[in-house]
């Protein structure tokens, strides 16, 4: 499902199956087909934030593995639920990986951003050089 290495790594790990047994035994039952009133048994274990939206592998650890970001679903929940996060799940990542640049810039120059910014170029979320330095 994921091309991400680490997330590759993760979900092949003891650690992971365990977790994802946990889960299931846990919650039997598919949390989406209950909420729509039908009983299904769980069967996969589905991420609410997708583990490659993580910015590090610590971060992409502590998404594949919190308890809170873990769903029991059915097989064609799970796929659902993946087809209508296609689009905006790719949004996500754009806008988060945006706004971690602003963080960076703002910790390099400080808090304060409403000046001028000094000069400087920078990539954004995308990878796209951007110039910071005003044409007068
Ligand atoms: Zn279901």
């Amino acid at each position: 499902m994921s091309r991400d290495p680490d997330y590759k790594r993760m979900i092949h790990s003891a650690r992971w199956q365990k977790l994802r047994r946990d889960i299931i035994s846990a919650s039997p039952l598919c949390e989406r087909c209950r909420a729509e009133g039908y009983v299904t048994a769980a069967t996969e274990v589905h991420h609410r934030i997708p583990v490659e939206q993580g910015f590090n592998r610590m971060e992409k650890k502590r998404l594949m593995f919190d308890p809170h970001n873990l769903v029991a679903l059915c097989r064609a929940c799970h796929v659902k639920t993946h087809t209508e996060m296609g689009r905006s799940g790719k949004d996500a990542t754009r806008k988060r990986n945006s706004e971690h640049v602003q963080a960076v810039i703002r910790r390099f120059y400080g808090s304060d951003t409403s000046d001028e910014p000094p000069g400087g170029v920078f990539l954004n979320g995308e990878g796209v050089p951007v110039n910071l330095t005003r044409t007068p």
